[in-house]
């Protein structure tokens, strides 16, 4: 009752911009804007990245590999991302993560679980693990929110615990592309095989940036004997 009242008082404004007025999550400007960036069109058929980003490719592209996948085999069968990381993606990632705004894990989430067009099923859904400093420090981890909403839409279990970080490392961000492939080596283990053996597991994060740390999480999961599918909310579209 009083929250409704104060709702007619004071509108709640979307946590995106704070500007527009909240229509379900966002406001439909930022709606708009998240969904203009959806990633579709011919895509690499096993990393998912969008041939438009080397420039017009036609439609018989489909299923085809890029350059970096022909080149080198990777721990995991396919990944999808929703979204280009660019524009209000970013916002909203940004705000999501940095900026503590985790009421927009839900939405996310579901934009991301609707990319997840996998051949099989997942039996489990793992999210990207955090060490437990970076842990203690943000308070959540983003990548296990994202999977907690993907799973509920896949009607699967999500397993925190068995993929963990044994190594802390430095962030990846400030870091090219060949320093995050040797920071991020051997950070991750698996605890008991059992948990993924044998199952399609489906690999959750936020962003796809150039794929070291998923790759090694892949490695992880695929030699505790799981066949690794992945799914980011976003990825760069240039690495
Ligand atoms: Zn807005
Ligand atoms: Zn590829």
């Amino acid at each position: 009752m009083l929250a409704s009242l104060l709702d007619i008082v004071f509108p709640p404004v979307c946590p995106l911009c704070e500007e527009g007025l909240m229509d379900g999550t966002l406001c439909a400007d930022c709606r708009g804007g998240i969904l203009s960036k959806k990633i579709k069109g011919p895509i690499c058929a096993v990393c998912g990245i969008p041939f438009i980003a080397y420039g017009d490719v036609p439609e018989t592209h489909k299923g085809r590999l890029c350059g970096g996948c022909i080149t080198e085999k990777t721990p995991f069968k396919e990944a999808r991302s929703a979204f280009a990381y660019e524009g209000l993606v970013l916002e909203a990632v940004h705000r999501f993560k940095y900026g503590g705004r985790v009421a927009l894990a839900g939405y996310l989430g579901r934009l991301a679980s609707e990319a997840a067009e996998f051949p099989a099923r997942p039996h489990v859904v793992v999210p990207v693990p955090l060490h437990k400093d970076r842990l203690r420090k943000r308070g959540f981890n983003q990548s296990l929110l994202l999977a907690r909403e993907v799973a509920k839409r896949l009607r699967a279990p999500v397993d925190y615990v068995n993929l963990k970080r044994v190594r802390k490392t430095d962030p990846q961000i400030n870091l090219r592309s060949r320093e995050r492939e040797e920071n991020i080596k051997g950070a991750f283990a698996v605890r008991d095989d059992k948990a993924f053996s044998d199952k399609n597991v489906l690999l959750v994060d936020d962003v796809f940036t150039t794929g070291a740390t998923i790759r090694e999480c892949a490695k992880a999961l695929k030699y505790a004997g799981a066949e690794v599918y992945v799914l980011t909310l976003a990825r760069t579209l240039i690495a």
